[in-house]
């Protein structure tokens, strides 16, 4: 299967949470371990190997906060 690395600028993530809803294998969170300058917890991956690359989450977001490198 496909696989992607996703890089997110944590700073941008507004916690509007689209992208989480719209990945298809549901591998996206809100990192409650950490607060962006912006004051939300931004999103993390949590299951990288799970990751096919889609790219739907760069897609969705409407702050250009993710980009998929896919390999
Ligand atoms: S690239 Fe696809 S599978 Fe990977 S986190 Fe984004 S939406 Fe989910
Ligand atoms: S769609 Fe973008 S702004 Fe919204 S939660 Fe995801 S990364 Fe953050």
């Amino acid at each position: 299967m496909a696989k992607g690395t996703v890089h997110f600028v944590e700073d941008r993530c507004k916690a509007c949470g689209l992208c989480i809803e719209f990945c298809p294998r549901d591998v996206l969170e809100f990192d409650n371990e950490s607060i962006n300058i912006l004051g939300y917890h931004p999103v993390v991956l949590t299951k990288p190997e799970s990751c096919t690359g889609c790219a739907i989450c760069g897609l969705m977001c409407p702050d250009l906060v993710i980009t998929v490198e896919k390999e």
